[in-house]
């Protein structure tokens, strides 16, 4: 592999790219302020436990995900692979955990060592919401109605559809794990080695496999909802309850579980049909038992996570780039006052550019291809009568204008 190109699985991002993920951050920072959430950024790097011991040993992200170092002083690094372990973290070394409810956003670069393929990279970006010390199913409701609210600020609810499911408390859980294994051992012979391996480590997993074999197998297993306990059922209809009292539309499916070891209750995804293999969009659910894995008081927990590049290929035309004014000096000996009038122009507020080189022709090229409005055209002549010839790209029609009066005939252009 030549070293001059990008390590596999990872992406430059300019011009139209870069500028659908900051639109994606841009609204979803505005939107999440607006529901009070705040904004943290964690390291892009922690002790290898914070990862190691929150996601547990048995989740794919841990075993087989992380870009794990040593440092040059000893110490075991990853690199995040995802938000939720190191805002956990923050929370508890921060000293915050007597100042819940606390809810936070981010968004930010992480990293998993898995194959590359189309919305599927080693480093991509996400953005999330936590909300921390909110036991009850308001606390669900708001998260997801951020999800469903971030998404129609982007114009994608259209073609996404929320699915939502309950892994109930810790007993609802032991119980249901008891069944599925008796049932998938019984199925062991027709499961992928993949699923093989997962039914020993952490059977709720093969409910989540995208394997057609296990796929198949999984339609009868015995279903989540039929082992929840009286409070889990409570609790996930009053979630169900207050979705529908916001107008929420949701699917109800029993074998969606999320992939790390410390969600309870809530799990829910926004998926959708226009990305092949990689629908999900947006992921989440609740987390009680984490805060206390990690060892601060027990905390309740609920977030949610987005791929930006998913949702960046979802996104339909962005909105034109602001339109430049064109700075054109016809020769060499108008560029110290073409440079000069722009940095004034600039300094007031106008969007300016310069080609540097080219003669005339091509440089009205180049004001074209940027969209500008207006060129500013200087020649010999303008400079001794102290004006400047102001062009009307789209019409064409020109006029000369005093330099010193610039900025008010502008004004339009702004
Ligand atoms: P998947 O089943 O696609 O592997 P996941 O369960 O590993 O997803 P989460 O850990 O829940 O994903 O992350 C939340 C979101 O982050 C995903 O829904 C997806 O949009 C995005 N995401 C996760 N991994 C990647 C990746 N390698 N490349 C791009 N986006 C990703
Ligand atoms: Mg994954």
């Amino acid at each position: 592999m030549s070293s001059l190109q990008p390590v596999r699985g990872t992406h430059d991002l300019m011009f139209d790219d870069i500028r659908r993920h900051r639109l994606v951050q841009a609204k979803f920072a505005a939107l999440a302020a607006h529901y009070g959430y705040s904004e943290i950024t964690t390291p892009i790097f922690e002790a290898t436990d914070v990862f190691a011991r929150t996601l547990g040993d048995t989740t794919d992200i841990v075993t087989k995900e992380m870009y794990t170092f040593e440092t040059k002083g000893g110490e075991s690094v990853t690199l995040r692979p995802e938000g939720t372990a190191g805002v956990a973290r923050a929370f508890i070394s921060e000293g915050l955990t007597q100042q819940t409810p606390l809810k936070f956003f981010y968004h930010g670069p992480m990293f998993r060592h898995e194959r590359p393929q189309k919305g599927r990279q080693r480093q991509f970006h996400q953005i999330g919401a936590e909300l921390l010390g909110v036991p009850g199913p308001q606390g669900d409701v708001e998260v997801i109605a951020l999800a469903d609210h971030t998404l129609r600020e982007l114009n994608l609810s259209g073609h996404i559809t929320l699915e939502l499911n309950s892994l109930g408390d810790t007993e609802s859980r032991a119980a249901y794990r008891a069944v599925l294994i008796d049932f998938l051992f019984g199925h062991r012979e027709k499961l992928s080695a993949e699923s093989r391996e997962r039914l020993e480590k952490n059977p709720l997993r093969v409910l989540d496999s995208k394997e057609p074999a296990d796929k198949e197998i999984v339609v009868s297993a015995p279903r989540f909802p039929d082992y929840l306990n009286q409070t889990s059922r409570d609790f996930f209809k009053a979630v169900q309850d207050g979705l529908n009292n916001l107008g929420i539309f949701f699917k109800l499916n029993s074998s969606l579980v999320r992939g790390l070891d410390y969600y309870s209750h809530t799990a829910f995804e926004f998926t959708t049909e226009a990305l092949g293999a990689q629908g999900t969009v947006l992921a989440g659910g609740r987390y009680d038992g984490l805060i206390k894995q990690m060892g601060g008081p027990p905390t309740a927990g609920i977030g949610w996570a987005a791929g930006v590049e998913r949702l960046a290929m979802l996104l339909s035309d962005l909105p034109p780039l602001p339109r430049p004014i064109a700075m054109i000096p016809v020769g060499e000996s108008e560029d110290a006052i073409a440079q000069k009038l722009s940095h004034r122009l600039r300094n007031s507020g106008f969007n300016i550019d310069i080609g540097y080189s080219g003669n005339m022709g091509k440089r009205m090229k180049r004001a074209n291809k940027l969209n500008a409005r207006v060129a500013l055209i200087i020649g010999e002549d303008e400079v001794k009568q102290s004006v400047v010839t102001v062009r009307q790209l789209d019409s064409g029609e020109q006029s000369r204008v005093a330099m010193a009066d610039l900025e008010s005939h502008l004004d339009l252009y702004r």
